[in-house]
């Protein structure tokens, strides 16, 4: 016993050496044919790009050679910020066939993830927030991006997401015994149990606090739409994880269960289909944030009629779609501000920068479109000081497209150079 407790301190140390040793301090030069350093900006015309060990060192005018380990040659392209999609579930592929989760091992969405990590960075998306997924899948993936293990984007992860028993986000669909087989262990009911639940999703390693407040439009059950979750609970959650320093985000489609959530005090709403005056209010009021996600309607309408889904959640896709449709525009009209972030995961991961096409085809301006899927976006994150633009001191989060985004947002359809923390992505 004392020897195997000698080898494992033995291990921890020696773990402890190589996690703390200084990495070879590499440095590499970027030449730019412009560079947007931040959506509020224009673009700058030739300049270098000096990076070290993985951040931002100097930007300077000129394409003047540079004294760098590696030279990446962008001398023809538009550099900028690499995007930045607040809800992803890298862990699941698009479909309706629900019953999967209890065929398939969470192992499987690890490897399934490793995938869209990829393809998610290679879209141009350096940082990603994951919205709900199996327990320990989405904080594995976080580490294999990080320590450069699986390519793709830095992952900012919820874990499994907080549900009301049966609701959207807990199993459903199943004979009783097996919903009871595959529970997550994260739904709660009252105030009490909430908060505990808060908790223990922050000592798993949550990055975010994710609840679903209201029914969901994919769950089997056809409870409707409207908020699941008390006030109280949502209340407990939201104070629990600010008082633990987390940021707290709600799903949620119907109109009172959106205002219960921004009044509860949740940072964003999700989807936030059926926003009405009233509901926009108490997010103005909250400085509650929309994260909008109209890809994912985009995304499920592509199945519709052709037996992907069944007939309650068929029923439920047909009711938000004109909703969807308007979202953006009322929210704006309302004040509330908008952010970037997609549902992949409900339609194909890398098809995400369609969602900017979506966004100005609902009035806003290029630029606005970018901002929301980088300044703003890091604001959301509380990372507006580290990701988001480009500038001395900041993440090495650099894409790089042909044209200019600010004149036409959707040239970020067609990203042609990623680095993600200073590594570039192939
Ligand atoms: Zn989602």
């Amino acid at each position: 016993m004392r020897a195997l407790h000698n080898r494992l301190i033995a291990g921890l140390a020696l773990a402890g050496t190589m996690l703390s040793a200084p990495l070879a301090a590499e440095t590499v030069a970027i030449r730019a044919g412009s560079v947007i350093t931040d959506a509020a900006s224009e673009p700058s015309g030739p300049a270098t790009i000096l990076i070290e060990d993985g951040k931002i060192v100097s930007i300077t005018p000129g394409t003047a050679p540079v004294a760098a380990d590696r030279q990446i040659d962008l001398s023809q392209l538009t550099v900028l910020p690499g995007l930045i999609d607040l809800h992803t579930h890298l862990t699941g592929d698009p479909g309706g066939d629900f019953w999967k989760e209890a065929t398939e091992p969470d192992e499987w969405g690890v490897v399934v993830g490793a995938k869209n990590a990829r393809l998610t960075a290679l879209a141009g998306f350096t940082t990603v927030r994951e919205a709900g997924s199996g327990q320990d899948t989405a904080f594995s993936l976080r580490r294999g991006t990080a320590e450069g293990l699986v390519p793709g984007p830095r992952i900012i992860a919820a874990g499994p997401a907080l549900a009301i028993i049966g609701g959207h986000g807990d199993v459903n669909g199943f004979r009783s015994e097996v919903n009871e087989l595959l529970d997550s262990g994260f739904t709660c009911t009252g105030a009490v149990e909430c908060a505990a639940k808060v908790r223990l999703a922050s000592q798993n390693g949550s990055d975010v606090i994710k609840i679903t407040a209201t029914g969901g439009v994919l769950s089997q059950q056809g409870r409707g739409l409207e908020a699941h979750f008390t006030f109280e609970e949502m209340k407990a959650i939201a104070d629990t994880a600010h008082s633990l320093g987390l940021k707290a985000m709600a799903h949620a489609h119907g109109a009172r269960g959106i205002e219960q959530a921004a009044r509860a005090g949740f940072d964003s709403i999700e989807h936030g289909t059926y926003l009405d005056e009233a509901a926009a209010k108490a997010m103005r009021e909250n400085g509650t944030v929309l994260v909008p996600t109209l890809m994912a309607l985009e995304g499920v309408s592509e199945g519709l009629g052709k037996g992907v889904y069944t007939p309650t959640v068929e029923a439920k896709i047909r009711a938000v779609q004109p909703l969807m449709a308007t979202l953006v525009k009322r929210a704006r009209q309302y004040g509330v501000t908008v952010a970037f972030g997609t549902d992949a995961g409900v339609y194909q991961h890398g098809r995400n920068a369609e969602e900017l096409a979506l966004m100005k085809k609902q009035g806003m301006t290029d630029r606005e479109v970018l901002a929301s899927a980088t300044t703003g976006a890091a604001k959301v994150l509380g990372m507006d000081s580290q990701i988001g633009r480009l500038a001395p001191g900041f993440s090495a989060d650099i894409i790089a497209v042909d044209g200019n985004p600010l004149a036409d947002v959707t040239v970020l359809e067609d990203v042609d150079f990623v680095m993600v923390r200073g590594r570039v992505i192939e």
